[in-house]
Parts: C-alpha cells; structure tokens; sequence
C-alpha cells in the first residue's frame, strides 16, 4: 500500500500519513464526479454564485485553521498562509460575482442578415493536478472558474500537501455544494495518467514543472483532451539606468523571496543597466539582509525554511555548479546540511552563460544579478530563457516601458511593480512556462464549449 506522507518540513516531524485511493475508490470518486455533474450543470447561475460566495465566507472564517495547515506543511511563513486564504476567497467572490457576465451569450449579426449566437457550455469533469508552493491558491484559481462555469472537479494534489488538499475539499463540502462536485483525490502521480485516459475525465489542467507538464499534456493529446499548462518560470526584473532605483531594489527583495523564493513568478533574473548596478546590488543585499529568519508559525518571522528537504539539496547542487563555473557569491551560497530544509538567501553576480543559475529555474531563494550596457542587451538577457512566465520593467518613463514590453517574450509584463497574480488579470506563459490562460474572462473560457448557434 503506497502512503502519502504529510511532513513538517521545518522540524522534519511526520505529521500524518494517508492510504492512497485504491482503485474502486478512485472509480467511486469518477462516478460521483459525472452524477454530480449532471445536476451541476443545470444549476443557475445564482445558485452557483451562492455557494462560491458560502466557500469564500468558509475561507474567511476558519482563516487561521487553513493557514495553519499550509505553513506546517509546507514551511510557508504565517502571514503569507494567512493572505493566501484571503486571496482565495478573493477569487472565490471575484467569479461568484463574474461568471455569469462572462459566459453569458453573445449574439452575431452575419453580413446576409443571418443571426447567430455563441454559448458556453460546461464540459464536464476536469481533473487539476496541482503543486505545493501555493497549495491553496493555485487550487482555488482553478476551483472557482472551474465550478461556476458548470463543470466538476477533481483534484490531485502534489504528496507532499495532502492535508491542504482535503482541506479544500473541505471548503467546499462546508459551503454547500453538493456531494461530487469538487474531490480531491489522494493518489500517485503514476495514477495520474490512467485517470487522464478515463472517458469521465473531459480536460486536465496542470501546474507544476516542465516533466510534470509534458507527460499530462502528452497524454491529454493521446486522448484528444483539452489541456492547460502552467509550468516553470525564470522571470526577469529588469531595472533601467532612470529607475527609481530604491523602489526597484526594494521590491526585487521582495519579489525574489516571496514564498522563499518558491514561486513560479519570483523574479529570478535580476538585469541591470550597468551605471545604477553597483547601487541596485548594495540596496538589495541591504534589504535582504535584514529579513527575519525563524519558525514560520511566528507572526514576525520573514523566511523559514524550503517546502522539503530534498528541493534545498537540489538547489545547493545548481548553485554550487553555478559557483564552480565561476559565478561570483555576493551573500550566501552555503551547501545545505543533509536531510534539512534550511537554506541560506543567497546573491550570486558574474555568471556564466550555460550554468545552472543562467538557464534553469531556481526555485528557492537565490538571486542572479546581471550588468547590462543598455536596453537593448538587457532584452535580450531576459529573452534568452527557455521560459516565459512574467517580467517586470523598472523605468520613470512609461512611454518607452509600454514600448519595451512588446519586446519581452512573456505573458506579462508588469512596470514598475513586481509581477503578481490577480483574478481580474489573465496569468499565464509562453514557451516553456506553458499555455493557456487562468483567472479573469481568459480562465473561466478554457474549460467550456463555446458552441456557435446559428439562427436560421
Ligand atoms: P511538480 O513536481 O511538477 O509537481 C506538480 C504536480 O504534478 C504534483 O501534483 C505532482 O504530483 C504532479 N506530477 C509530477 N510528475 C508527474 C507526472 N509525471 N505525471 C503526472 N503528474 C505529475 O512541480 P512542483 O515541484 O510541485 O512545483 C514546482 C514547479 O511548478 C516549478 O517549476 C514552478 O515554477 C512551477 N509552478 C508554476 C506555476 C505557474 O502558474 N506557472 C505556479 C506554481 C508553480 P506528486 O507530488 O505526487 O509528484
């Protein structure tokens, strides 16, 4: 029997441990998930909106109880859990409140007079296979677009957060909605696959990384189902010669080290335009220097730990590889202690071209500062990546930030401010960070049937 282990990784304490679903669990979890739908459905819009509103409220009240959860789970800092909860139930009142509007139908009027409509339809059963970094979040974002658009949801959540995922079963159970309608399922991601080539299964949407992502997608394509990837990113900061250069540095900290820096839009790169890169790089370390290290339950405390203790090690070997090619280490860059998921906030600076800092994603707390000699060569710093999440684009002239952003290969740029999700903004990639879009009118249309009617 396989076990899904619930761990603390700030003390290393095993905190629960679950039986994964056997398979006539998972086929009973299958069957309710396509009966609910059925009635699901041919609920109306207010009753829907209804019941997104009770899960916001559900979200609101027992904050501290699910945010709890998280940082014991995963080592997220309290405060940030806490306002994680809230932004769910932000987006759980966002499309109890839009839906309706945004799938409501829209007629055409053809050239020879013809009249026709579009509608969007539910599709079914969607089946979110989810990571652990946002582990409310990313679930909720998906959830509330998902539901008020007709549809039902499974959930497969990553095994190192089971007890968020039956906490957000839990929302939703408490909010009213009836039995079926959203389930989490605690199963091996080997499963995962199997459940993708099941007729009940109408879409799968996957956040995670780029292995994750091209073996769902691959399968989704095998069964000529819809899919929508959000994967890796390894997001540019870049801080032109004009900038508020305080400003800039001081948001990059925190852009840098949100969730310790385990977020897919963190800023990672940070690009530079040579005359303001010594006092941009004093600034940061500054900043970042006098971050409250602790246990992540304290309310004071800025930085804990990474959510396990193997992704500490795997980002020790990048930065050491990165040092080793000779990378210069402006703070930390110490190899983590076996077993433990500590990990130092680390500046690195002159890295070489082809190291790990340079190319891949560092999903932790490690910054890469970069001297450009002008705009030019920092665009093309920040689009030789692999990946295309966000960007963000320090300068006090607006006119030639909107100009350079057509120039950013990404699917967002954000001026003067740090990128952050937000559900009246779409959110999503460009090459390797994925495709599709989440959140705003773009999230709640990937999962329906926008079916042309024509009015004879
Ligand atoms: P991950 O290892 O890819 O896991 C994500 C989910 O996929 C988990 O539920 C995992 O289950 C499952 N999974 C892994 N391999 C699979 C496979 N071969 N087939 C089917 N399912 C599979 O990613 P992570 O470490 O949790 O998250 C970090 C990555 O996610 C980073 O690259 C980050 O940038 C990206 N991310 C992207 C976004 C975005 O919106 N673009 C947001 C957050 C994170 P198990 O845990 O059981 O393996």
């Amino acid at each position: 029997m396989n076990h899904i282990k619930s761990i603390n990784p700030f003390t290393g304490e095993l905190l629960k441990k679950f039986e994964s679903l056997n398979k006539t669990e998972i086929e009973n979890k299958l069957n309710a998930s396509e009966k609910a739908f059925d009635q699901w459905k041919e609920s109306s819009f207010s009753e829907r909106s209804n019941l997104m509103s009770k899960a916001a409220d559900q979200l609101r009240s027992e904050k501290d109880k699910y945010a709890k959860i998280i940082s014991q789970e995963m080592g997220k800092v309290i405060k940030e859990a806490k306002a994680e909860v809230e932004k769910c139930a932000w987006v759980c009142d966002y499309y109890a409140e839009k839906a309706e509007s945004f799938l409501a139908d829209e007629p055409i009027s053809l050239p020879d007079g013809a009249k026709a409509k579009v509608s969007h339809e539910p599709i079914g059963t969607v089946l979110a296979v989810m990571p652990w970094n946002f582990p409310f979040w990313q679930v909720f974002r998906f959830a509330a677009p998902t539901l008020m658009a007709g549809n039902t949801g499974l959930l497969k959540h990553a095994s190192n957060v089971p007890q968020c995922s039956l906490a957000i079963e839990e929302v939703f159970t408490k909010a009213g909605f009836p039995a079926g309608t959203f389930q989490s399922l605690l199963i091996d991601s080997k499963v995962t696959t199997e459940l993708i080539s099941d007729s009940r299964i109408k879409a799968v949407t996957l956040t995670g990384s780029e292995k994750a992502g091209a073996s769902v997608a691959s399968e989704a394509a095998k069964h000529i189902k819809k899919s929508v990837l959000e994967l890796g990113g390894s997001d540019p900061f870049i801080v032109l010669k004009d900038a508020n250069i305080d400003e800039a540095a001081k948001t990059a900290v925190k852009a840098r080290m949100i969730n310790f820096g385990q977020s897919c839009i963190a800023a990672k790169r940070f690009i530079i335009e040579e005359p303001v890169f010594q006092k941009f790089t004093d600034l940061f370390c500054k900043h970042l220097n006098v971050l409250k290290e602790g246990n992540p339950l304290e309310d004071d405390t800025d930085y804990a730990c990474m959510a396990r203790a193997d992704l500490a090690e795997e980002l020790g070997q990048q930065v050491q590889e990165s040092i080793d090619m000779g990378a210069k280490v402006l703070m930390g860059g110490d190899t983590p202690k076996d077993g433990s998921a500590a990990y130092s906030p680390t500046v690195l600076t002159d890295i070489p071209k082809n190291s790990p800092a340079y190319k891949d994603e560092l999903f932790g707390p490690v910054a890469t500062l970069f001297s450009v000699k002008n705009e030019d060569e920092a665009i093309a710093l920040a689009n030789d990546s692999e990946f295309g999440l966000g960007s963000s684009l320090w300068t006090e002239d607006l006119k030639k930030g909107e100009y350079l952003s057509s120039k950013i290969e990404s699917g967002a740029v954000f001026i003067n401010s740090m990128v952050a999700s937000n559900p009246h903004l779409p959110f999503g990639g460009i090459k390797k960070s994925g495709f599709g879009r989440e959140l705003s009118r773009y999230g709640i249309l990937e999962f329906v049937n926008s079916k042309t009617v024509y009015l004879g």
